[in-house]
């Protein structure tokens, strides 16, 4: 297969138009056999129901090149499982789990020539998307609904090695504790953005919001999970019920404990406890881990044994393991690696 003449190796982390895009209809309570489709333009009623009232949901996974020269995917089924989840949450219909990641296959298939060849750093980042699209004024789901999956190549999320970032503990809260934080819907980004911008104004890169009952716990930031080193090597990420589970954090805590044979743990931190890790850094799929040195409490500054040049040592072997596997290099757990050509 002939790749697209790109200069993979200074993609950024934006928007390119590919070839093709997956989509399906749902309409009548049944979905529609589904589609590769040329046009990247969507015509919808002026009244559509995720133009009013934001019926929304999203995923987000890469597909690259292995080491050995083959496509693949890393777990679809979790995606697919977690967009179904998103689904009920927010009154759509589920999109089965087996036309998803075919759904999936037939996207990178027909996108093949974007995929980035090995070793550029860069990816072909999936986008599968669910939204209501009849008119609804009166507040009420929609009846109609449109899933579809576009391809973009990526670059690495970060040129020339993952800088350590500084983050500020936000004052928004990013999801209350019965609602919506735990899947993944557009409007838990659409309530982020002033808190982000405000962030970047200040000179931070990211906000860590806390759980908004008590604000003692730590939650997330607005995409990406917290995981923390304590000082003797135990890896510990925040369980909460209003936090997105990442399938990066899942994987993660799997790779800790069977290929590094650290001990793990999935429980509450509370933020007093922060200033007594090692390390801590950000997980999600566009950044696999982003080390975090500094955390900004209100001007109190909490700064990691790691320091503001490196990730620290377990965490770069969680990073380079977990990269490892994804790329090939790395024996992976059963079903982790989908092989698409
Ligand atoms: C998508 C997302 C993540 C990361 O999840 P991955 O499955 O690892 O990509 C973390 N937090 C939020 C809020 C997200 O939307």
């Amino acid at each position: 297969m002939d790749k697209k003449n790109i200069d993979w190796s200074n993609l950024g982390f934006g928007y390119i138009k590919t070839d093709k895009r997956y989509v399906s209809n749902y309409a009548d309570g049944a979905w529609d056999n589904g589609e590769m489709i040329d046009d990247d333009m969507i015509t919808l009623s002026e009244c559509a129901c995720v133009l009013q009232y934001s019926q929304s949901i999203f995923e987000g996974l890469k597909a690259y090149t292995t080491e050995n020269g083959h496509t693949v995917v890393f777990r679809p089924d979790l995606n697919a499982e977690r967009l179904a989840n998103s689904a009920k949450r927010m009154e759509m219909p589920v999109f089965p789990v087996d036309r998803f990641i075919d759904a999936v296959e037939k996207t990178v298939r027909a996108n093949e020539a974007y995929v980035p060849p090995y070793g550029t750093g860069a990816t072909l980042y999936l986008r599968p998307y669910m939204f209501g699209i009849n008119p609804v004024i009166g507040v009420k789901p929609a009846d109609n609904f449109q899933f579809r999956i576009f391809a973009t190549p990526v670059g690495p999320y970060f040129k020339g090695g993952a800088k350590p970032i500084t983050i500020k503990v936000s004052d928004f809260d990013r999801a209350a504790p019965n609602g919506t934080g735990h899947i993944k819907a557009g409007l838990n980004y659409a309530m982020s953005l002033h808190a982000i911008v405000t962030a970047h104004q200040e000179g931070f890169d990211e906000n860590m919001y806390l759980d908004a009952a008590t604000r003692t716990k730590v939650e997330e930031t607005g995409g990406a999970n917290f995981i923390f080193v304590t000082k003797d090597n135990k890896v510990v990420t925040p369980k909460s019920s209003s936090i997105l589970p990442s399938i990066t954090r899942r994987s993660i805590m799997t790779v800790a404990k069977d290929y590094l044979g650290l001990e793990t743990e999935e429980r509450e931190v509370y933020f007093d406890e922060i200033k007594d890790f090692a390390e801590c850094g950000l997980c999600g799929t566009a950044a696999v881990i982003s080390p975090v040195g500094k955390i900004n409490d209100h001007g109190k500054e909490i700064c990691f044994p790691s320091g503001m040049e490196k990730m620290g040592p377990i965490t770069q072997k969680l990073y380079d393991t977990l990269t490892g596997i994804q790329m090939g290099r790395i024996e992976a757990p059963k079903g982790w690696i989908k092989v698409i050509d």
